[in-house]
């Protein structure tokens, strides 16, 4: 059910994290703007597994709708949400003890903001079946809700250990140890005041440290007095404090400390059993959980949506790719924040024209026109909004993308060996409902070896895979197959010469490009004046020699037609096994037929 992406079209397409691991760059980045942790992973999870599912899409976008149209819904929706716990960490916390009392009152806090935020989704406005179904998701938690309510103090420690979370009034028994433990504390005080009378020694204090416990002092010129009563028993001499204890105080010692203990054990019974209450309710509170998350990321991404002129996305079953005045993400994004305009293109694929050969000078933005197009696939089939004008988009089953260079030196492949891998697994995987990216196939390379893989490539996409492609390429040779491919068409990155400089203008149009502008860009860079001269002279040298006349010849023979052809031819062995009704035959009869085979197979 989902669009399938191998890992090097993940890479590629930057949809989670940037080539250099980031997460600031990706699309996930640029389009998150949830105001909750599960909004934020729903939607890495969907953008990471969109769906081929027109239905689930279609349900998905309309949520988006709705909030589009009801904006002040979605406002205070989003209020609402603001600040909302995580409640899957906290149920997962829980379920594996490593949870604390902070967690059941962030279970309690969310659960309370269920029927607020349902309530503000009815609001008497008709809503899609997919909210629906969230408000369905979201259920009622008051027994749980009033639970912890009852049973939370207002301010909680970290960890149960130590106790001091529960609330008065919550369960008797407990109640009773603790007015019994802080009556003791007051009867310790009485004892306190009953002794300095008793003593004469204003100044007598009852202590407690962790090696005696409690224990009367009084300073050591005070010392003698008690010594010399019998009530008092004789503890410890300081240098300048003498220690003691009496009968009733160690009586009263056990007590208190009895009541802690007690307590202490009860609160954290109290603490288990309300964490087992709420994990008997887990998957109502999962689902609600995910309804949280859905509801942040629809409305989240309406407001985005609104504000950067996003466009809901026609999905269709037809073999179709047409987007109107669409924009790369991430560069029109990232450009926005230096005051700086993205150019929009159009791109437009049917099953009459679904291969597009782009030229155009380096710099010009050919991978950004490509990247762009796979990525509104994406975001499209993730069932979100587009940057584009239009969109309609034929439910593509599988996305590809090879760009860039890399290597993968520690799994002993070069940089072309990578490049071959990727391109191999688009060549044997896509179908013709895919839609693939190829930029710069066969740089890694002598340039007759990349460009006839190049060729080559061009024609089998065209031929036998024959998705939605976009084909980037330096080799202007290439632009020759138009003649040949039916439904191949030429684009070029259109740029301005003026006055020795050249001017990117960044937008698609039909024809092919004049040149690459290499050592212009190579001039922009910095690379030294001598450098740039000595190229320059090159550069003449090598186009007076160019097209001998080989690239003619290429063109009138299409080497994969005649592979094509090839493998039309029928196998004779396949055909007789096309023959053979194995359910019928006898051991006997079996091995002949196998005799048969392999007489055919060596023939
Ligand atoms: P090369 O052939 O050298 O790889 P390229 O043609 O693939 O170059 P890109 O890398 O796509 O060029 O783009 C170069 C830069 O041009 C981008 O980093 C971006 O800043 C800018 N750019 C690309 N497309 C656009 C656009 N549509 N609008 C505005 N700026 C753009």
């Amino acid at each position: 059910g989902y669009l399938e992406m191998d890992s090097s079209t993940r890479r590629n397409l930057e949809i989670t994290r940037t080539l250099d691991g980031n997460v600031k760059g990706s699309l996930l980045h640029s389009l998150k703007h949830t105001k909750t942790a599960v909004g934020s992973r729903l939607l890495a999870e969907r953008l990471s597994n969109p769906s081929v599912d027109k239905k689930e899409i279609n349900h998905r976008l309309d949520i988006i709708d709705f909030f589009i149209e009801n904006q002040k819904s979605a406002r205070e929706v989003a209020e609402l949400l603001k600040g909302l716990p995580d409640l899957e960490r906290a149920i997962s916390r829980l379920g594996v003890n490593r949870g604390g009392p902070r967690d059941l009152q962030s279970i309690r806090f969310a659960l309370e903001k269920v029927s607020s935020v349902k309530n503000n989704l009815h609001n008497g406005l008709e809503q899609p079946i997919g909210l629906l179904d969230i408000v369905r998701n979201f259920g009622e938690h008051f027994c749980i809700i009033e639970e912890l309510t009852k049973a939370l103090m207002p301010e909680l420690p970290m960890l149960a250990r130590d106790g001091g979370f529960i609330a008065k009034g919550y369960n008797s028994t407990f109640d009773q140890l603790i007015i019994l433990r802080d009556e003791s504390r007051s009867l310790i005080s009485g004892l306190q005041a009953d002794y300095s009378s008793v003593s004469g020694v204003d100044n007598l204090k009852i202590k407690h440290n962790n090696v005696l416990g409690f224990f009367i002092e009084v300073t050591a010129k005070h010392g003698d007095a008690l010594m010399q009563n019998e009530l008092f028993i004789h503890r410890q001499t300081m240098a300048n404090a003498v220690r003691f204890t009496t009968v009733d105080l160690s009586e009263l010692q056990t007590k208190i400390l009895d009541a802690k203990e007690k307590s202490l054990a009860i609160e954290l019974q109290i603490y288990d059993d309300l964490i087992n209450k709420v994990l008997t309710v887990k998957e109502d509170i999962l689902k609600a959980s995910n309804s949280f998350a859905k509801v942040d990321l629809s409305c989240s991404f309406a407001m985005f949506a609104l504000q950067n002129q996003y466009c809901r996305p026609n999905m269709t079953d037809e073999y179709i790719f047409d987007v109107k005045s669409a924009r790369h993400p991430v560069v029109e994004h990232a450009m926005k924040l230096q005051n700086q305009d993205f150019i929009s293109n159009d791109c437009d694929f049917t099953e009459d024209s679904n291969l597009w050969l782009l030229t155009g000078p380096n710099m010009a933005g050919k991978s950004t026109f490509l990247r762009q197009n796979a990525l509104l696939v994406i975001m499209a089939q993730a069932g979100l909004y587009v940057p584009a004008e239009s969109a309609r988009i034929g439910v593509v089953d599988k996305v590809f993308s090879r760009v860039g260079a890399s290597d993968n030196l520690a799994k002993g492949q070069s940089t072309f060996m990578v490049e071959m891998i990727e391109t191999a697994a688009i060549l044997n995987r896509a179908t013709n409902r895919s839609f693939v990216i190829l930029d710069e196939i066969g740089r890694g390379t002598a340039t007759f070896d990349g460009l006839a893989i190049a060729w080559a490539c061009v024609e089998y996409l065209h031929e036998v895979s024959r998705c939605r492609s976009l084909f980037a390429t330096h080799y202007h040779e290439l632009t020759a197959l138009q003649a040949k491919l039916g439904r191949l068409s030429r684009h070029t990155m259109d740029i301005k010469e003026w006055e020795d400089q050249v001017i990117f203008l960044h937008s698609v149009v039909d024809g092919e490009a004049k040149g690459s502008f290499g050592i212009h860009v190579a001039k922009l860079a910095g690379v030294p004046k001598s450098v740039v001269e000595r190229a320059e002279e090159v550069l003449q040298i090598l186009e007076e020699d160019e097209r001998s006349g080989a690239i003619e010849k290429l063109e009138d023979d299409l080497p994969l037609f005649s592979a094509v052809a090839k493998e039309d031819i029928k196998n004779p062995v396949e055909e007789a096994l096309k023959d053979i009704h194995v359910d019928e035959l006898s051991p006997r009869q079996a091995l002949d037929e196998l005799y048969k085979l392999s007489k055919l197979l060596n023939k």
